[in-house]
Formats: structure tokens, C-alpha cells, sequence
């Protein structure tokens, strides 16, 4: 799994709803790669306080902006 592949199923595995072989190349990957692991935790920072102010799922609107600004920040990274 590539870095890209991380932010592609990233939404799903924060929903534990990743396919159990793909969740573990993940973690596999994220164990490898500290600048995944980095993008992995904001997200799940946001997630968390997003979570505890409204305790419903991620609407798809928040999910896909989640999703543009995960994506922006990794390519920030490559440079
Ligand atoms: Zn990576």
C-alpha cells in the first residue's frame, strides 16, 4: 500500500468499515510511514472533537471536505 492508497481508504478504516485484509496493510503501512501515521492522527483528532460535539456519523459533506483536506496536506508534504 502506497501512501495515496492510505488517504483513498482512510475515511473508510477511521469507520471500521475497511475490508479486514486492507485495514491491515494499512496498519501495516502506517507502522512503516510517519507522515501517514501524522495525517492519521490529525484525522482522528478531528473526528474525535467533531464526535463529541454531535454524537452522529460524519455527514458526507464533512466526510469529503475531510477527505479534499487530507489529500492537500499530503501533497504539501511531498514537496
Ligand atoms: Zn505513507
Amino acid at each position: 500500500m502506497k501512501c495515496n492508497n492510505i488517504i483513498e481508504e482512510l475515511t473508510s478504516y477511521l469507520d471500521n468499515a475497511l475490508d479486514p485484509v486492507l485495514r491491515q496493510d494499512l496498519e501495516e503501512h502506517l507502522k512503516k510511514c510517519k507522515k501517514c501515521r501524522l495525517v492519521v492522527d490529525t484525522c482522528k483528532k478531528t473526528i474525535d472533537i467533531y464526535c463529541n460535539s454531535e454524537p452522529v456519523p460524519l455527514p458526507d459533506e464533512t466526510r469529503s471536505r475531510l477527505h479534499s483536506a487530507l489529500r492537500e496536506r499530503l501533497q504539501q508534504n511531498r514537496r
